[in-house]
């Protein structure tokens, strides 16, 4: 059984929103800030100034204490700036994570429509709204995270009703079922954990789209084998895995023409990142940036 390392830290209203953007880099399943003393209950931002707790989870494995440094050298930064305390670790099992994120986890409104709704709580739904209703379990894809967000707030803005959608790197599904909720016809998503594969086949049938999304353990190779080439593709990875996976033939899951949208890539990567994809013919058409994270969209050259 996996089990996690927590990392915790109280901090003022102001400051939470920079220490979750530090931390955002180095956990899974994006960040939960809660107010340490409930009841002053507050939904919408701006964040209070009283004190707030930042908490995130990473998994325990050999990089534990790499991914500690990391994270206390990069605080020991903003220290500099701004008064926070020191981090505070401690070790959980994989159970008690799944538990204790879902504590933390509420209903997120993105884009115009989209509102992700955790499976086991009430949401107040507006008229015209997608609701999506996830448990992520084990798997990436809250709709907390920016690049979730950003590839969300993609798929409303390009996916129209009847289109092709290729989702490499699923996790939770999410993406997958926002395409398939927009109307795409056609989706097929891969991942390479076993686990994500079982957590988004559920979700799917939790939202209702099974007969639109086909999941399936793999990556580049296994959407090549689909038989055919998408409209849009998602693919919220990161630098280096999008880089790793270029030389599949990343390009061809998308029709010539089609969009191929990127997200997982930090600011600083931007340009490293660009020019692998333009040098195969995935044409960079816009950057969106939330936090240190950027959304590339391209579009794959017609000759
Ligand atoms: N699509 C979800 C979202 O936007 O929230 C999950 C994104 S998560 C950051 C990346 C996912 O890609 C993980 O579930 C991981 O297992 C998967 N992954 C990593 N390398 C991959 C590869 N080479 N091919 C396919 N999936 C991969």
């Amino acid at each position: 059984m996996t089990t996690w390392n927590e990392v915790s830290l109280q901090v003022d209203g102001e400051g939470a929103e920079a220490v979750a953007d530090v931390l955002r880099r180095y956990v899974h399943q994006g960040i939960a800030i809660e107010q340490l003393f409930p009841g002053e209950a507050w939904e919408d931002e701006p964040r209070p100034a009283g004190p707030l707790v930042v908490r995130g989870y990473f998994p325990a494995d050999a990089n534990t204490e790499t991914v500690k440094e990391q994270i206390e050298q990069a605080l020991y930064y903003m220290r500099l700036l701004y008064p926070i305390p020191k981090p505070t670790f401690k070790t959980i099992e994989e159970e008690d994570w799944a538990d204790a994120w879902k504590q933390h986890y509420h209903p997120v409104r993105i884009g115009l429509r989209i509102l992700i709704k955790p499976a086991w709580l009430e949401a107040d739904v507006r008229e015209n709204d997608i609701v999506i209703e996830m448990d992520p379990g084990m798997a990436f894809g809250t709709g907390t995270h920016p690049t979730t967000q950003l590839c969300l707030e993609a798929c409303e803005r390009f996916i129209k009703p009847g289109m092709t959608v290729a989702d490499l790197g699923t996790g939770s599904g999410i993406l997958a079922i926002a395409a398939a909720r927009l109307g795409a016809r056609v989706v097929v998503a891969v991942d390479v954990d076993e686990k994500a594969v079982q957590v988004a086949q559920e979700n799917a049938a939790r939202n209702g789209v099974s007969e639109q999304i086909r999941v399936s353990k793999g990556s580049v190779k296994e959407l090549l084998a689909a038989g055919k080439q998408f409209e849009i593709g998602l693919a919220n990875l990161t630098a280096k895995i999008i880089q790793t996976v270029i030389p599949d033939g990343l390009e061809k899951i998308v029709m010539p023409g089609g969009r191929f949208i990127f997200s997982g890539v930090i600011d600083e990567q931007q340009d490293e990142v660009c020019s692998a994809l333009e040098q195969i013919g995935l044409m960079v058409s816009d950057i969106q940036q939330r936090g240190d994270w950027l959304l590339i969209t391209t579009e794959r050259q017609t000759t």
